[in-house]
């Protein structure tokens, strides 16, 4: 376990342009704690992100580990609460054979964000959107001279186009807190071979979201955390975290063909279930998953055991039918999370409870897809353009396009 040790508070990273290297505490063998503050923007306030390090810095594989960046979705907080002990002790016994990073509570900011009684931890409150949307664009910061620093060595370009993100990075200045906590956090993933993004949705089944040129090499991941759907992008659009640290790779890649730039970060987001789904039982099973995901890649010693078999078959993010309501009220549910459902079928009928004659009160809500019912919405109110249901389906539709992807 990690002990109450006092931490170091490291230097402001905006008055040092660079991550505060160094100023660590020790907790415990192969342990280290860091705390990075965040520029204060109004007065009395401050607020900072703590990071986990497990094992020597700079070994490889490096895996980077957050929860939360939308910081009401707990069970991923408590998911990394239970891979932290069992990193902690593998440090321990001198069993991380690379180096993990983990940041366990990504977004302080939202975390303090209190509205009506309820936390609200997808949006900025102050004006800056979704947390998990506006990471830097890494590939796009690079300029055409790094072609020349590029050879036929795949491995050496990798350094080279890491230590170029890295450098780009470091120049930028973030506008605010929100822009800040973004850059920090990319600052932290952009090198690491693995980047796993922990959130959870609405209500729904356990799901993953990924770079489609990571697949299938990313099979065992999928299999390994017992994925109910697993939904494949190029761009899914709005520069989540996960794309803001993988993406940079297969967008150099085709962007410089004559070398070659392999996708050298499996970044991925992870939805644990639904808001409520905060169980010990449950978050102990995930970690033990994550845990035996990181010994299968190498990342820290000991047998995983045999990769469980797949819950599911990739699909195509642009083959997700987000059932949107067209009329306000009230949602009755006719399917559950992890459903299979069929093209035709009604998964969901809205009620106008102020319809006096009961004539068109019911408004059916249809599935376009054969597909897994895997997320639906919490709210019991439909407003006109709210999506209530997530299905994926095997085959792309029309109207889904690259970069426009995702739910706001
Ligand atoms: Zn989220």
């Amino acid at each position: 376990m990690i002990g109450n040790k006092a931490w170091y508070i490291a230097a402001c990273w905006h008055q040092q342009g660079s991550p505060p290297i160094g100023n660590f505490d020790n907790v415990s063998q192969g342990t280290r704690r860091e705390r990075i503050v965040l520029p204060t923007m109004s007065p009395g306030t401050e607020r900072s992100l703590q990071v986990l390090r497990f094992g020597a810095e700079g070994a490889r594989p490096k895996a980077y580990l957050q929860a939360s960046i939308h910081a009401d979705e707990l069970p991923a907080m408590l998911v990394l609460n239970h891979l932290v002990e069992r990193l902690s002790r593998a440090a321990g016994d001198g069993a991380i054979r690379g180096e993990v990073v983990v940041v366990p509570v990504a977004n302080p900011i939202g975390l303090a964000q209190f509205v009506q009684g309820r936390a609200m931890g997808r949006f900025a409150l102050a004006g800056s959107g979704n947390f998990n949307r506006h990471f830097p664009d890494l590939a796009q910061s690079l300029d055409e001279g790094i072609a020349g620093r590029l050879s036929d060595d795949a491995a050496a370009n990798v350094s080279v186009l890491r230590a170029a993100m890295g450098d780009a990075l470091k120049a930028m200045q973030p506008a605010d807190e929100v822009a800040w906590l973004r850059h920090v956090l990319l600052g932290l993933a952009l090198d690491a071979d693995i980047a796993l993004d922990l959130h959870c949705d609405s209500e729904a089944v356990l799901h993953l979201y990924l770079g489609t040129p990571l697949w299938p090499q990313a099979a065992d991941l999928s299999a390994q955390i017992g994925s109910q759907a697993t939904l494949l992008a190029t761009v899914s659009g709005g520069q989540p975290f996960d794309e803001a640290v993988g993406g940079p790779w297969w967008a150099l890649a085709e962007r410089f063909p004559g070398y070659p730039i392999p996708a050298a970060c499996l970044s991925a987001t992870v939805e644990y279930r639904g808001r409520s789904d905060v169980s010990e039982i449950t978050a102990a099973a995930d970690a033990d998953n994550l845990f035996r995901f990181l010994q299968r890649r190498a990342v820290v010693d000991g047998d995983p055991g045999p990769l469980p078999g797949a819950i599911c078959e990739a699909t195509p993010l642009d083959g997700v039918h987000m059932i949107r309501s067209p009329v306000s009220g009230v949602i009755a549910y006719g399917k559950e999370p992890g459903d299979a459902v069929a093209a035709g079928e009604v998964v969901a009928v809205v009620v106008d409870p102020m319809n006096a004659d009961f004539t068109g009160a019911r408004t059916d809500l249809i599935s376009r897809c054969d597909g897994i019912l895997y997320g639906r919405s919490a709210d019991r109110l439909a407003r006109p353009g709210k999506v209530l249901c997530k299905i994926a389906g095997t085959e792309s539709l029309p109207d889904r396009h690259a970069g426009a992807l995702l739910t706001d």
